[in-house]
Parts: structure tokens; C-alpha cells; sequence
């Protein structure tokens, strides 16, 4: 059970992911969550700099789609313009999002990763779904009430994690 809560990979940020890497394990989609995890929760639009990535990663032959709990109002506004398709209110760490994003990209579990911020939704989520999962560095400091709340818990199950020497990484 506590192992579901342990990423198989653990990298700054999204701009960090070893592109070469998952082409080599026949990796074809990759399902990203939106907020801390591709831009603050607060800032409404892609940056420049994630544009260019998700161009790159497109051309390197990677289709991608946003998985977020967020409302269809956020996840809509901040996914439209930059052309990726998205699934909101995804109600993570429920599998069933993660699931039709697959179906919609037309690929198989294992031709997927699951790369996010939290280890409760994401992480846990992405895991039990049976998919590869990769946790990034909150991008930012701030976040929304609710997550407040779900980091706690995940200082809680990380240290835990830790004392069982289970992790290796530094927070
Ligand atoms: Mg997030």
C-alpha cells in the first residue's frame, strides 16, 4: 500500500523529463497535471517557455493531455490556447480520468506516463491506476486551499516514507 505512494521517478520540473528516455521505453503519451506542476495555480496561461516545451514535445513525436481536479473554467481557459487537449474536474486520485485520457490518445497504459506535483492525487493515483509516474517540484510557493491541506498529509506520508528508507531524495 505505501509503495503506491512512491513516484518511479522524482525530477525538478516537467522541463527536466528525459524525452530519449521515454522514447526508448516505447513511451507515446504523457498525461501532465496543470497546477504547480506546468504553472503556478494562479497564473492563467501557459509561459512562453512551457509553450516552446510542449511544441518541442509534440514534435519529438509525444502526444499529451492535461489531467486536472481543477474546474472546466481554469483547466479550459489555460489549456484552449496552447492546443492540448484536457480532461478537468478529473476528480484524481480516481482512476477513471487517467483512463479515458489513454483511450482518447489511443494508447495503452504502458505506453503512458503520469507526471504531477502531488503525491496524494498524482502519484498515489497515477500508481494505482498502473501507470509510470513521475512527481515534479511544486512550481511555485502559493497554492489553493485544498492542496494546503493534501500537502500536510503528504509531508506526513514522504517522511514516513523517508524513516523506512524507502526514499532517497531531499526535499
Ligand atoms: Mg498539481
Amino acid at each position: 500500500m505505501i509503495k503506491q505512494f512512491i513516484p518511479n521517478e522524482y525530477i525538478p520540473s516537467v522541463f527536466d523529463l528525459n524525452l530519449e528516455e521515454l522514447n526508448d521505453r516505447q513511451i507515446k503519451g504523457i498525461i501532465t497535471d496543470l497546477d504547480n506542476t506546468l504553472v503556478e495555480w494562479d497564473r492563467p496561461e501557459a509561459t512562453p517557455e512551457l509553450l516552446d516545451w510542449m511544441y518541442f514535445v509534440k514534435r519529438q513525436g509525444f502526444q499529451v493531455t492535461i489531467v486536472s481536479n481543477n474546474n472546466k473554467e481554469r483547466v479550459s481557459s489555460f489549456s484552449e490556447p496552447t492546443g492540448i487537449q484536457f480532461i478537468h474536474s478529473a476528480k484524481k486520485p480516481m482512476g477513471h480520468a487517467f483512463r479515458k485520457a489513454c483511450k482518447r490518445m489511443g494508447l495503452k497504459k504502458n505506453e503512458v506516463v503520469v507526471i504531477g506535483d502531488q503525491v496524494l492525487t498524482d502519484v498515489f493515483g497515477g500508481n494505482r491506476a498502473g501507470f509510470y509516474t513521475v512527481l515534479v517540484v511544486p512550481v511555485g510557493q502559493g497554492d489553493g486551499f485544498f492542496t494546503k491541506i493534501n500537502r500536510k498529509v503528504e509531508r506526513r506520508v514522504l517522511h514516513r516514507l523517508k524513516d523506512k528508507g524507502l526514499i532517497q531524495w531531499e526535499e
